[in-house]
């Protein structure tokens, strides 16, 4: 996201409608797909893959746990308890469900215990061309994207790891780090079937016939882009867990670095170094997911000076 100046009109292009009291990524970002496709239909639809009413492939499937011990049997308990949390905090708008292996079908992860579960909360998009599909929202708004802003109007500090370098220097104290990432894209046409995470690995089967793979955890790292053997560990064990992926052609290798705080939560609000100014840091895992609400509730609280985020997401539970 980088830092934006100009709030105004950064803010109010991603405050896209209330999600209402619950967070609904697939909701939120069924409304940012809706905003994006009025701006370009053709770069949106290549952008957001699964806000098509239908067939929707937006959901997952994840092996229960096993230990291959007395303790499967905790740990399907442990899986269907999350049903009942699943329903409450979800409010009907997605679900989690325990399901056999048979019931799920030949696209289904190792399992086992011989169940899986299927959520309905998770949706895919296609990352790079999301962001192309906002800025070119944008720009039919009238606002400008650039480099560099400046240090004028509003301003909201979303400078990743440079920004939690910045926090720890001042501090004197690790107030966030950054976990590098690498992921690989392959030439593999899934069809419309579910994402699946196996042995600790997602695998995302893309609209376009291709699939990503990912993705390390690495907190010590020298080149936050480079990639190595971690990933080719990484392909073999999707490749193991989905046989049918073996000799599929990798047409890209990847790595990024996930700003994460000491809190493992993001850190939203009022700048604790730069008074006046504010901060929207550490998405970490989910920063792309949480990024329409964490939009929203930055842009209510710097337009309209209204404080909707929760104690945990306050830069102060990093500090
Ligand atoms: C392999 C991998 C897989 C991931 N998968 C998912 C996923 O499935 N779902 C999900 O939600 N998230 C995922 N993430 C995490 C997600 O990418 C991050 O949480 C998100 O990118 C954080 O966004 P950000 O804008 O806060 O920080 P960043 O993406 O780090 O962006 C910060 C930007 O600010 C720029 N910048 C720094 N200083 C300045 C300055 N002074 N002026 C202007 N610009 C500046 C930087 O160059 C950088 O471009 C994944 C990450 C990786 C690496």
């Amino acid at each position: 996201m980088g830092r934006l100046a100009g709030a105004a009109s950064a803010c109010s292009c991603l405050s896209v409608g209330s999600s209402g009291d619950g967070t609904n990524i697939a909701e939120l970002v069924r409304k940012l797909w809706f905003w994006m496709v009025c701006a370009d239909p053709a770069l949106a639809r290549g952008a957001v893959e699964d806000m098509l009413p239908s067939p929707s492939p937006a959901l997952a499937l994840r092996a229960v746990p096993s230990a291959g011990d007395d303790s499967d049997a905790r740990s399907l308990d442990l899986a269907r308890q999350r049903e009942g949390t699943a329903d409450k905090l979800w409010q009907g708008q997605a679900e989690w469900r325990v399901i056999s292996t048979a019931q799920a079908g030949a696209w289904c992860p190792p399992s086992p215990t011989g169940f899986v579960i299927r959520d309905t909360l998770t949706a895919r998009m296609h990352p790079r061309r999301a962001c192309a599909a906002l800025v070119a929202a944008l720009e039919v708004m009238g606002v400008d994207v650039v480099n560099d802003g400046g240090n004028k109007g509003q301003v909201v500090h979303a400078t990743g790891l440079a920004g939690l370098q910045e926090l720890n220097d001042a501090y004197g104290k690790t107030v966030g780090n950054g976990v590098k990432g690498q992921a690989a894209l392959l030439r593999f046409d899934a069809g419309e079937v579910p994402q699946l995470f196996a042995d600790a690995i997602h695998i995302v089967p893309h609209a376009d016939g291709t699939l990503a793979i990912g993705s390390t955890s690495e907190r010590e790292y020298d080149d936050p882009i480079s990639t190595d053997g971690a990933l080719d560990d990484v392909i073999d064990r999707a490749t193991r867990a989905l046989p049918l992926l073996h000799g599929a052609e990798v047409m890209e290798r990847w790595a990024g670095v996930r700003p994460r705080s000491k809190s493992r939560a993001p850190m939203l609000g009022a700048h604790p170094l730069h008074q006046g100014q504010f901060i929207a840091n550490g998405g970490f895992k989910i920063g792309f997911g949480m990024a329409p609400k964490i939009a929203e509730v930055m842009a209510e609280l710097m337009l309209e000076g209204r404080g909707a985020i929760p104690d945990d997401f306050q830069p102060g539970a990093s500090l």
